[in-house]
């Protein structure tokens, strides 16, 4: 870790606690700050709270108060999640200092280089085949962001000789300053987040920032089918390395039905890959070129790829039972999401989905239901859900109470080379505290069949 003198003795306020603010908050008392965190949750109930005050960084608990600024903070740190007009941060914009986000921090101290990847969908999907293939073919990488440690955390260990290999949010990418990525991934740019972020060019500039700060000997990957992506990359200063799943053999990296094509060449095969799905072929094809770039050898690629069935409640292959394949796709809290994973299936398929009530409409799912044979419908939108099913032509409609009742329900109905699958296009807190519990909750119920 770098033992740099920018935080001696500056009043530094780490707005909003959860890992990232707590890691955030330890490190420049570490650095020799001046440190105030300040979190909504009351004292009592935060042990985080406690445990930073015993530290001996002050803490404000329970209450945002408006005048927090006036003791004259020369940097506010903030969770991710918190956005931009929130009051406090609109003041510290106002008054000049300086907003991050914790991945800034970690940039700051780490003595290793970072591999940042970005995109409205696929993030975890393609860090973490990123991470295989480079911890496979013996490089020690490291892994930060939504599936591993907080950034800040994982730079404090890190060496020369590693990299960091991380996920960034369109939240986190927004208070980049001077991050810069050795590789940078954009796999992808949707509408997304435009409750948070306001407009579509708002949420898309974010995105830019993964490659804003990159020099020409940096790289930038990036979706050459999509022309919103496109805009971007003309606007870096990295070398580019565009990718297309459209067959465009003259980018860097392409695929068509049966191969892909690194620099016009064939590669490999792709009938030897495992995760399934045309929406995986972009993060594979992306992870495929940060592997070569970073001089991984092809042999232990093509075993990644043979070998991973994907990351946790991300359309995640669970098991075979007589004949019929079960997959946990918990992640799919939107109908984009499940619009994914139903693509990526023409085998007949057994849906089971529903959970949070927020109003939205099922029907961009319409035009990928026609392999969908049954539903099971359970949570909130469950009744909305099977009106839906049944107005595109579903032949099998049930509704149930929850995720085990939908698994046996599912299976009755089901007959040798279905595809049974959680993508439950709703957020699950009607029944569960996140969506990891609820994809638990099925695979402990898939593995109970006998
Ligand atoms: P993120 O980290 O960006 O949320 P994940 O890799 O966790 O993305 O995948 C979340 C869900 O999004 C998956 O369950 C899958 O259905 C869908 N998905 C994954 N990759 C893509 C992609 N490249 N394009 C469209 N949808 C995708």
């Amino acid at each position: 870790m770098k033992h740099i003198n920018q935080f001696i003795s500056k009043k530094v306020l780490v707005l909003g606690l959860a890992k990232s603010g707590v890691a955030a908050a330890e490190l420049l008392h570490k650095l020799g700050a001046f440190v105030t965190v300040n979190d909504a949750k009351p004292f009592e109930e935060s042990p985080d709270a406690q445990n930073l005050l015993s530290k001996g960084i002050t803490v404000i608990c329970g209450r945002h108060p408006e005048d927090l600024l006036d003791e004259g903070f020369e940097y506010l740190i903030k969770n991710p999640g918190i956005p931009y007009h929130n009051p406090i941060v609109r003041d510290a914009i106002s008054r000049g200092i300086p907003v991050w986000t914790e991945i800034e921090l970690a940039y700051l101290i780490s003595d290793a280089p970072f591999i940042g990847i970005t995109g409205s969908n696929g993030k975890t999907t393609t860090t973490t085949l990123v991470f295989n293939m480079l911890d496979s073919g013996g490089q020690r990488p490291l892994i930060a962001g939504n599936i591993g440690t907080v950034a800040c955390k994982v730079a404090e260990e890190a060496q020369e000789d590693q990299v960091i290999v991380t996920e960034l949010s369109s939240f986190q990418l927004m208070g980049i300053d001077i991050f810069r990525p050795k590789i940078s991934i954009l796999i992808n740019l949707y509408e997304a987040h435009l409750d948070y972020h306001g407009t579509i060019k708002e949420y898309g500039d974010a995105k830019f920032a993964v490659t804003k700060n990159q020099m020409d000997e940096d790289i930038f990957i990036y979706n050459a089918d999509q022309p919103s992506v496109v805009k971007y990359a003309e606007m870096t200063k990295a070398k580019l390395l565009p990718f297309s799943t459209k067959g465009r053999k003259e980018v860097g990296i392409s695929a068509d039905l049966t191969y892909i094509y690194w620099l016009g060449e064939i590669y490999l095969e792709r009938k030897s890959i495992e995760l399934p799905g045309e929406h995986n072929l972009e993060n594979i094809l992306a992870a495929v070129a940060t592997a070569i770039l970073m001089k991984c050898p092809k042999e232990t690629i093509q075993l990644v790829l043979t070998s991973f069935t994907g990351v946790k409640h991300r359309t995640q292959f669970v098991r075979e039972w007589k004949n019929r394949k079960y997959y946990n796709d918990s992640k799919a809290t939107n109908t984009l999401a499940t619009k994914s994973a139903l693509a990526a299936f023409d085998q007949p398929t057994i849906l089971l989905a529903g959970g949070l009530e927020r109003g939205h409409s099922f029907e961009e799912m319409r035009q990928y239901m026609n392999h969908v044979k049954a539903v099971v419908a359970f949570g909130e939108t469950s009744n909305r859900l099977i009106e839906f099913a049944a107005s595109c032509g579903v032949k099998y409609l049930e509704q149930v109470d929850d995720i085990h009742q939908a698994v046996k329900v599912a299976t009755d109905l089901s007959e040798p080379l279905d595809i049974i699958l959680l993508s439950p296009a709703c957020a699950s807190w009607d029944q569960y505290a996140n969506f990891e519990l609820r994809g638990e909750d099925f695979i402990e119920a898939v593995l109970q069949i006998k």
